[in-house]
């Protein structure tokens, strides 16, 4: 019988074929080379140019979210997101502790604290089922709104994370909002094409983010966008994304501290580009997972990730998960993997084991995402391995 590490190598090999397969990689078969060198052509490179508002259209329809305002880059998106949420310096935000660091980052930059939560293992995000528990126990509504009784900090908002484009349970988790006053703001950088009950990730929460960096879904290089389906918000947003200028056809003139966090145009049109071509990639994606699914059935002490009940996931990064007795192979798994050229990785560093957010609340039994963070690894998601159909390409003249 062949070790496990070789039985799992060949698992994969058999949905992934041959030779070196990187984790995710970007795909450029539609019209991003004649967009692009449209920019190019006219000189509308930069902060303005048509891109941005078909972008930005074309996100509100794909998602069903009314506005989009696109960022330079996700984290930035979450900033703001958060600024329009209300966060204020010295207040506290609860995001899961199994997370991509940007997200307890976005956090510090409104100089508020992130309370880390735990995740759930049906999900891989917050559980909204310990969650409850737990604010019974620390949350106290005053007035104002929610407070920790512990640190006597006000508790403004909640931050889901799609983890691996797999949605939280939204439902509960947004009667619980309702309930101790908390703002749902949703961190959608990795769900793109991912729906909750048949809405997109991202429509559930006050404001959200999405993220377009060059290992997404889709990518524009780097790039954001912040969802919602409030005007006033979405004003606000272009607003402050845009050093808060008030539009004149010449005056410089700015009512607030803004910040420059649009989007190029340039970056735009590889959106756009792209947008075109997710249904094709967002159904690659899923076939991918059908045969990792049926790959990994039958064998022990390891399982492939499946979507939760209630969501139809895009898959971003598809997930193994070791059984507890095999957790101990992981790294052994991870070097036989890598070292063949088959790119595999380990979860993040939970948010609280980070020197930066050592000192930060939580929730003392972090122990899913713990269990989590020892147990899964990443395999290689491009679209392409799917098997996509060819996209029909006009070739720049
Ligand atoms: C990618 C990502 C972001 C945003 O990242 P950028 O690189 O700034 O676009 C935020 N949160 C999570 C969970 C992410 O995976």
């Amino acid at each position: 019988m062949a070790d496990f590490p070789q039985t799992v190598v060949e698992a994969l090999r058999s949905v992934i074929g041959q030779g070196t397969v990187s984790l995710h990689e970007p795909e450029f078969s539609g019209n991003e080379w004649a967009y692009v060198k449209e920019c190019l052509d006219t000189g509308w490179v930069s902060s303005v140019g048509k891109f941005v508002d078909s972008f930005e259209g074309m996100l509100a329809d794909y998602t069903g979210v009314k506005h989009a305002v696109a960022t330079v880059n996700g984290t930035a998106a979450l900033h703001v997101c958060l600024k329009l949420a209300g966060v204020e310096r010295d207040e506290e935000v609860l995001v899961p502790a199994l997370t991509f660091v940007a997200t307890a980052n976005a956090v510090s930059y409104c100089g508020a604290i992130p309370h880390f939560v735990d995740s759930s293992e049906i999900t891989l995000g917050i559980d909204p089922e310990k969650l409850k528990p737990y604010l019974k126990e620390i949350a106290e509504i005053r007035n104002e709104g929610c407070f920790n009784r512990k640190t006597g900090r006000r508790i403004r908002a909640v931050v889901p994370m799609h983890t691996f484009g797999h949605p939280v349970d939204l439902d509960p988790l947004s009667e619980l909002c309702e309930e101790y006053r908390l703002v749902l703001v949703e961190d959608a950088a990795e769900s793109l094409g991912s729906y909750y009950k048949g809405r997109h990730t991202g429509n559930v929460g006050r404001i959200s983010a999405l993220s377009f960096n060059g290992n997404k879904v889709i990518t524009t290089g780097g790039g954001g966008a912040i969802l919602t389906n409030d005007p006033d918000l979405a004003k606000l947003a272009k607003h402050v994304t845009t050093t808060a200028k008030i539009p004149h056809r010449w005056s410089f003139s700015h009512d607030m501290v803004g910040y420059n966090y649009r989007l190029p145009n340039i970056n735009a049109a590889l959106g756009c580009a792209q947008l075109e071509r997710l249904p094709d990639f967002i159904e690659s994606k899923r076939r991918l997972a059908e045969h990792y699914s049926r790959a990994f059935l039958g064998i022990e002490g390891i399982r492939f990730f499946a979507e939760p009940p209630f969501a139809k996931s895009n898959y971003w990064l598809n997930v193994l998960l070791l059984e507890k007795e095999q957790a101990g192979k992981r790294d052994e798994l991870l070097e036989a993997t890598n070292s063949i050229g088959i790119m595999t990785r380990p979860s993040w560093t939970l948010m609280h084991r980070l020197e930066m957010y050592g000192h930060c609340p939580r929730m003392d039994d972090l122990s899913v995402a713990e269990d989590l963070e020892v147990r899964l690894i990443n395999i290689p998601s491009s679209s392409r391995l799917g098997g996509m159909r060819e996209a029909r390409r006009n070739d720049p003249a």
